[in-house]
């Protein structure tokens, strides 16, 4: 894949979350990743999206960090943990506060499903943004005493505020770039920081991505309707725009995407029954060497 000669030597990251097992969907991730960096010669780093403390556990994290090692990957730099940084997400949720774009919501999960006003493109309940409007009194009175609070984005606000027209670059899994159009209303007054949680996925990952100087996203296709969001909030935040890069995602022989939730095979699963890292290359698309040892294993997965 060739990039513009002008630009910056790529930075490219894998960012799993240690809230259980890496699965083949991850692999190809991963290997897309290590692939685009060596032809490009960029860097590889690593990030550990472990903010929900609940369910990310050290011992995920460990097994990933086997698995990654087992399948070959190298990474540049020093690894960036999630946990270790909410003083970077606080700091972008008060630049946003300070624009009057986010507001405290009280809202319990099961008020929010009960008012919904559809699904976002997660298939989550839109929220209907009763928190938006409570006088400004009463919201500081309720943080003052201590009650729980998410913080949302005002979404009609910020899309008035900022850029009119905001586009990313999508390579998909080739060459040529396609301009997208983000539209991040379909998300709704989206969660920035959650009641107990530093930030939400969405801020995270734009704080990290610029502070990682990350150039080129390459993940799922299951985020692409994410990086409307992402790409809103490095417009309001003054944040760079990466090249994006969502690739196909593996799936099972009923065509449903792996995931920890549908336990999946695990990599470690498949390595324990014999298969090899040179397998799951093959298997992936990805050149590996040697005679395949298991692959009646893994052609049951296919990319879609
Ligand atoms: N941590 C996310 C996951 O494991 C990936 C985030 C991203 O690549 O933007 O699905």
């Amino acid at each position: 894949m060739s990039l513009d000669a002008t630009s910056v030597s790529p930075v490219l990251r894998f960012a799993p979350t240690p809230n259980g097992a890496l699965h083949l969907g991850h692999a190809y991730s991963a290997l897309c990743n290590q692939r685009l960096a060596d032809e490009t010669r960029g860097r590889l780093l690593l990030r550990i999206e472990d903010l929900d403390r609940t369910r990310c556990k050290p011992a995920y994290e460990a097994a990933i960090l086997d698995d990654l090692n087992w399948l070959g990957l190298r990474f540049d730099g020093s690894r960036r943990r999630q946990s270790e940084h909410a003083e970077d997400y606080a700091g972008a949720l008060a630049r946003l506060e300070a624009r009057g774009l986010v507001y405290p919501c009280f809202c319990s999960r099961a008020e929010v499903a009960r008012a919904a006003i559809g699904r976002d493109p997660d298939g989550a309940p839109l929220y209907a943004g009763r928190c938006r409007a409570l006088p400004a009194v009463e919201k500081r009175a309720r943080l003052a005493r201590g009650d729980k609070a998410a913080w949302r984005l005002d979404i009609g606000r910020a899309i008035a505020l900022a850029s009119a027209r905001i586009v990313w670059l999508e390579y998909g899994e080739g060459t040529a770039p396609e301009a997208r159009a983000a539209d991040p209303a379909t998300w709704g007054d989206v969660v920035l920081r959650g009641r107990d949680l530093a930030a939400s996925y969405h801020l995270a990952v734009t704080i990290d991505d610029a502070l990682q100087g990350v150039t080129d996203v390459v993940r799922g296709r299951d985020l692409l309707a994410a990086t409307s969001v992402h790409r809103l909030l490095q417009d309001l935040l003054g944040l760079p725009a990466p090249r994006y890069r969502h690739h196909r995602l593996v799936v099972d022989a009923g065509g449903d995407k792996l995931s920890k939730s549908r336990n999946s095979p695990s990599l470690a699963g498949l390595r324990a029954q014999g298969v090899t890292a040179a397998d799951v290359r093959r298997a992936l698309g990805f050149p590996g060497e040697g005679a395949p040892a298991i692959a009646v294993t893994l052609s049951r997965f296919l990319l879609s």
